[in-house]
């Protein structure tokens, strides 16, 4: 159920009503109040839009003709919010013209009444528009679910394999307009094979999403975190130089050493993980961006044979222990 349709349910919808006659407006509330709904009431646009800011509001009912700032004005400011959240405005007018009745549904209004009006008939407008807000707000949220399914992995809630590789290709031609830097790490589990073994793969999920908390707290805003196969990770660091981006992959190996988990709640083992790290900073030495993946991989590789628990830095034409 969405947010709108959750809200009807337990009426929590909260109507806006503006409208400089104190008269006009005691109506209107009453109407909202039959209708279970919570009215919100203002004299004035300004405060109006700052109610819209501040209150999670399901629908307005706009008076036209205003001291300070007319309903068109009014519709004017807060058209983004129309936009954005599908914000439904119901103009409520004395004035007879088309002319005006067009004006205010091209600026977004989604409907209008006209004063005197049958309170059912207001009734069933706003029933009317909360039902399209309703269907907007449930469409938003199935198309992000959407979206997730589609880049996201669903164990660890990271960008999957084909994601990660998109940011990294964005990443590296935004690198090369930009004359800047980023980093890119390959992360792969020592020995999961064996922690799998011994306590299940269950215990071994719960390490996978361990760690991808780890990666995306680290991360925060500053780049992106994939999961590449089974137990390997890319991280995207973005825009940094070289000894911050070493720094980090530090932080990050040793984040990972120090972590415990018990597996299981009879015996409490302690689960010691390591990971290994292979880096590269681009997209200085490299003509495309498959070609950081190949080189990171090797660097991920050399960790691997150096002994696991390390990190293997690509750099000048070779591979160095950082
Ligand atoms: P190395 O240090 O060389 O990386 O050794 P390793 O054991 O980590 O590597 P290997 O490639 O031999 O084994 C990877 C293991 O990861 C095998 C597989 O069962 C496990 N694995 C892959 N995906 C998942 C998963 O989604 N959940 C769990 N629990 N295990 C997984
Ligand atoms: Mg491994
Ligand atoms: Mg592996």
């Amino acid at each position: 159920m969405n947010g709108l349709k959750k809200n009807m349910k337990e009426n929590k919808i909260n109507i806006l009503i503006i409208d400089d006659s104190k008269l006009d407006c005691m109506l209107l509330a009453d109407i909202v109040k039959k209708m279970k709904f919570t009215p919100i009431i203002t004299h004035s646009p300004a405060e109006g839009i700052k109610i819209i800011k501040e209150k999670p509001i399901d629908l307005v009912l706009l008076d036209v003709v205003m001291e300070g700032m007319s309903g068109y004005d009014f519709l004017d400011k807060i058209f983004p919010y129309i936009k954005k959240k599908y914000l439904p405005v119901i103009f409520v007018t004395g004035l007879d013209s088309v002319e005006y009745l067009i004006e205010g549904l091209e600026k977004g209004a989604i409907d209008y009444i006209k004063k005197p009006f049958a309170p059912e008939e207001l009734m069933a407008r706003i029933r009317a528009a909360l039902r399209s807000k309703g269907l907007y707000d449930e469409l938003v949220m199935l198309n992000k679910k959407l979206k997730d399914m589609v880049m996201k992995d669903s164990l660890t809630g990271l960008l999957n394999h084909k994601h990660i590789i998109l940011k990294l290709g964005e990443q590296f031609l935004y690198n090369k307009e930009h004359g800047t830097t980023s980093l890119y790490l390959m992360v792969d589990i020592d020995k999961f094979k064996s922690i799998n073994d011994t306590y299940g793969h269950l215990i071994g999920d719960e390490v996978l999403k361990m760690l991808s908390r780890i990666f995306t707290d680290n991360l925060k805003h500053k780049g992106y975190a994939g999961r590449y196969g089974g137990e390997e990770f890319a991280l995207i660091l973005k825009d940094v130089n070289e000894e911050s981006g070493i720094k980090f992959a530090k932080r990050l190996i040793n984040k990972i050493r120090r972590l415990t988990m018990y597996s299981g709640t009879d015996k409490g083992i302690k689960l010691h993980i390591t990971v290994s790290i292979g880096l590269t900073f681009f997209p200085d030495q490299y003509k495309d961006f498959p070609e950081v993946l190949k080189t990171a991989d090797e660097a991920l590789y050399k960790a691997k044979e150096w002994g696991r628990d390390r990190i293997v830095l690509y750099r000048n034409g070779g591979f160095e222990e950082v």
